[in-house]
C-alpha cells in the first residue's frame, strides 16, 4: 500500500464535529468550572453529562478503549487525530470519556481486576461516575524505583500497607488507589514490587496534603499509608509483577500525553500567528519582520515534526499491538514533548510582549506545563536512555583498528569491485 497522510472521509467528518463541538461547548467549560475531576461537583455534572451524552451518540466515546470495554475499537492513529483537538480543552477528555489517569487505570482493571472489582470499580470509571488516582512515585524519589520504601506485608486475611506516596494526581477526588508497593524487598528490583487497588476511605489512608502547581486547580497529593488493610484479591496481577503491570499503563499514557500536546502547542501557534499580523510596531506588522518570520517558521517545523512522529508511533502501536515492540519511539515521543511545548508557548509568550506573560495569557501556564510533560511518566533523561539502547541495539562494533566507513578502506573496496 502507498504511504498515504489523509484522513478517512467518514472520520474526517467526525473530526470536523469534534473541532466545532470543542470550540462552541466544551472550552467554556474551562472557564466556569472546577476541576474535571471533581465528580461530586453537581454544578460540574449538571454542564458535563450533558456533552458526555453528545460524544456517546455519535460514537466517540472512550475512543482509547476497544468495544469489548464500551470504546470504539478506533487504534491510535485515529485517537492521535481526535486527542490532537480535545486536548485543547482541560475539560475535553473527561468529555470525551479518556482522560489520565482514568483511562491508564481502566486498562490495568481491565487486564487484572477480578469480576467483582470490574463492577466496583472498572464500569463506574468507564462511565466517568467515579475517577481514580495512580500511586507510584514516593517523596525520596520517582524516576529510580529502587528507592521506593512503602511495602505491604502479608496479614492472615490479606494485606498491610505502610509507607508514603508523593505527587499523586487526583487523590482528593479519586473513588479508589492503584498503589505500587514493594513486597519484597530481597528481590532483584524487578520482582520487588506489586501492584495493589485500595479503596478511597480505607481506614489509614489519609492525604498529608495537596501540592498543586501553576495555576491549574488540580491537585497532586502526599498521601500516607499507616497499617492501612486490604484483602488479598486486592492485589492486581501476580505477587512481583508491579512493573509489569505499570507498563499497561504507561505505553498508552506517555503517547496519550504527547497526542493532547499537539493540541497545546498547536493553540499557542494559532495564538502567535494572528498575533503577528495584528500588532504592528516602527509602521509595519510583526509578521512582516525576519526575525519574526524565524518564529513562525521553527515553531510550525516543530509541531509538524513532532506529530508525524506521534502519528508515526501511533501506527506502529496499532500494526504490533505490543507496547514492548514500540519502547523505542514511545521514549523518543516523550523526550521530543516537553520541548515542543516549551519552545511554541515560549516564543508566543514573547511575541505577544507584557500581555503575553500576564495571567490574561495561557502562555506562562503552558511552559510551565512543558515541565510536567518532561516529569511526569518519568523523567526526559531516563527516556533519553532508552531510545540511545534500542538505537544502539541496531548497531555493532568493529574489530578493525579503523572503522568500517574508514574512507581509505571504502575506496579500496570499491576499487575491487569495479577495478577498470
Ligand atoms: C504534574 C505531575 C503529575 C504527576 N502525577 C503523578 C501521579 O499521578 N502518580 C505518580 O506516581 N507520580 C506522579 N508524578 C510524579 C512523576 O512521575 C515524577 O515527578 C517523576 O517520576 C520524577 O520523579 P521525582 O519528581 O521524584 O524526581 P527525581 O527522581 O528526584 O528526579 C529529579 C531529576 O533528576 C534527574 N534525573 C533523575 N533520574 C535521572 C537519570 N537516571 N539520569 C539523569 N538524570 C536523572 C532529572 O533531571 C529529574 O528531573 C507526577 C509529576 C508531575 C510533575
Amino acid at each position: 500500500m502507498a504511504w498515504d497522510f489523509e484522513t478517512d472521509p467518514a472520520f474526517q467528518k467526525d473530526l470536523d464535529w469534534v473541532e466545532a463541538f470543542i470550540k462552541a461547548e466544551v472550552l467554556p467549560l474551562d472557564h466556569v468550572l472546577g476541576s474535571p475531576y471533581d465528580v461530586a461537583d453537581p454544578k460540574r455534572n449538571a454542564l458535563v453529562r450533558p456533552l458526555q451524552a453528545k460524544v456517546k451518540a455519535r460514537n466517540l466515546w472512550g475512543c482509547h478503549l476497544g468495544p469489548e470495554l464500551g470504546g470504539q475499537g478506533y487504534g491510535q492513529v485515529k485517537l492521535a487525530l481526535l486527542n490532537e483537538i480535545i486536548g485543547r480543552s482541560a475539560y475535553g477528555p473527561t468529555v470525551f470519556g479518556c482522560q489520565a489517569p482514568d483511562s491508564g487505570n481502566a486498562e490495568i482493571l481491565a487486564h487484572y481486576g477480578t469480576p467483582a472489582q470490574k463492577t466496583q470499580y472498572l464500569q463506574p470509571l468507564l462511565d466517568n461516575e467515579i475517577v481514580s488516582c495512580f500511586a507510584m512515585t514516593e517523596p525520596q524519589g520517582g524516576a529510580d524505583p529502587g528507592v521506593f520504601t512503602t511495602t505491604a506485608t502479608r496479614t492472615s486475611d490479606g494485606w498491610r500497607i505502610d509507607g508514603e506516596k508523593w505527587f499523586a494526581s487526583n487523590a482528593r477526588y479519586a473513588a479508589f488507589f492503584i498503589v505500587m508497593v514493594v513486597t519484597n524487598a530481597e528481590l532483584p528490583l524487578a520482582k520487588r514490587c506489586s501492584m495493589f487497588i485500595v479503596p478511597a476511605g480505607t481506614p489509614g489512608l489519609s492525604i498529608v496534603r495537596n501540592a498543586g502547581y501553576g495555576d491549574h486547580t488540580d491537585s497532586h497529593a502526599y498521601l500516607r499509608f499507616e497499617n492501612v488493610r486490604v484483602a488479598k484479591d486486592a492485589m492486581l496481577g501476580d505477587e512481583g509483577g508491579g512493573f509489569l503491570v505499570s507498563q499497561v499503563r504507561l505505553g498508552g499514557g506517555r503517547i496519550h500525553h504527547a497526542m493532547r500536546t499537539i493540541a497545546h502547542a498547536k493553540a499557542a501557534f494559532d495564538a502567535m500567528c494572528e498575533r503577528v499580523l495584528s500588532r504592528r510596531t516602527k509602521g509595519e506588522v510583526l509578521a512582516d519582520k525576519q526575525t519574526v518570520q524565524e518564529k513562525i517558521a521553527e515553531s510550525w517545523i516543530q509541531i509538524e515534526q513532532f506529530r508525524l512522529l506521534v502519528l508515526r508511533t501511533a501506527w506502529l502501536i496499532d500494526k504490533h499491538q505490543d507496547y514492548k515492540k514500540v519502547l523505542k519511539d514511545i521514549a523518543a515521543v516523550k523526550v521530543a514533548m516537553p520541548k515542543v511545548l516549551h519552545d511554541v508557548a515560549g516564543r508566543a509568550l514573547h511575541l505577544h510582549g507584557s500581555i503575553g506573560l500576564s495571567r490574561e495569557m495561557p502562555f506562562a501556564q503552558q511552559v510551565i506545563d512543558s515541565y510536567f510533560l518532561g516529569l511526569a511518566d518519568g523523567p526526559t533523561e531516563v527516556h533519553l536512555v532508552t531510545v540511545a539502547k534500542q538505537v544502539l541495539r541496531g548497531y555493532k562494533p568493529t574489530n578493525e583498528l579503523f572503522p568500517s566507513y574508514h574512507l581509505p578502506r571504502v575506496v579500496a573496496q570499491a576499487r575491487e569491485l569495479y577495478p577498470d
